[in-house]
Order: C-alpha cells, then sequence, then structure tokens
C-alpha cells in the first residue's frame, strides 16, 4: 500500500485522482487525467500533432518526444575549446581561455589535449546549468 503518497491533482482540469499513481506524469507540467492526457497538443518545434502524455514542456513550450529529447540534448551541450602551445605561449592561452570562453558559457576545466604534447583544452558548460548545479 501507498499510505505515503497522496492523490494527484489534473494539471489541467483540477480533478484529483481516485486512485495513487493513476494519473500519468508529464514532464514541466505535472501530473494529467486520463482524458486529458488523451487530448492533442501541438508541438512547438516541429508542428506534429502528438498526446498530452506524451508531450513535454520545457521552458513554456510544448515538444513532442523527439524535440524533448533533442532539447535535452542541447541543455547537456559542453563546449570545448581547444589551443596550441607552438602557436602561443601557455600564460596566453590560460588567460584566453578565462577571458575569453564563449558567450554564456561558463568555463569548466582547461586540460592538455588527449595524446598531444602541445594542445590544451578548454572546457565550456552553459552558465545556466552550471549555476543551477551550484546553487
Ligand atoms: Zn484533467
Ligand atoms: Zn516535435
Amino acid at each position: 500500500m501507498q499510505h505515503a503518497r497522496s492523490l494527484s491533482k489534473c494539471a489541467i482540469c483540477g480533478k484529483t485522482e481516485e486512485q495513487v499513481g493513476t494519473f500519468p506524469m508529464v514532464v514541466g507540467l505535472g501530473r494529467v487525467c486520463l482524458a486529458d492526457g488523451m487530448k492533442t497538443v501541438k508541438c512547438e518545434a516541429c508542428g506534429d500533432e502528438v498526446k498530452l502524455i506524451t508531450s513535454s514542456r520545457i521552458q513554456g513550450k510544448t515538444l513532442c518526444l523527439k524535440d524533448h529529447m533533442k532539447e535535452l540534448e542541447k541543455y547537456r551541450q559542453h563546449i570545448v575549446v581547444t589551443f596550441d602551445e607552438d602557436a602561443e605561449p601557455v600564460a596566453s592561452i590560460l588567460d584566453k581561455a578565462y577571458r575569453d570562453g564563449p558567450q554564456g558559457y561558463t568555463l569548466l576545466t582547461i586540460r592538455r589535449g588527449r595524446n598531444s604534447t602541445h594542445v590544451w583544452e578548454a572546457e565550456y558548460e552553459k552558465t545556466e546549468i552550471f549555476q543551477t548545479r551550484c546553487s
């Protein structure tokens, strides 16, 4: 028995489920009743009509499963910038890596490139993610 969990309310119509766990979860929206879950919504990225329960909401946008996955990929995105020690001194590489990173990204780490004695890699992560994780 699942006494600990309480009954969910539909995020669309406000109806309360009769048994715990019967309302499916829609990412970014919450639990919805089956009637609302079967309604079709339009993906704002590709325009496909999908059932609400297979959609998700990211930053206020309704997305189909495919675009949801794409969006997650983007969200996780890291950028790696490489510098060549043969072209400039290490001090200048470090300095540049810190100050001239891609806009909206935070420097995570700077390291020697794999299998290389002169290439450096600066790895950046999207600043918003970085902040979410650190707070
Ligand atoms: Zn409902
Ligand atoms: Zn889509």
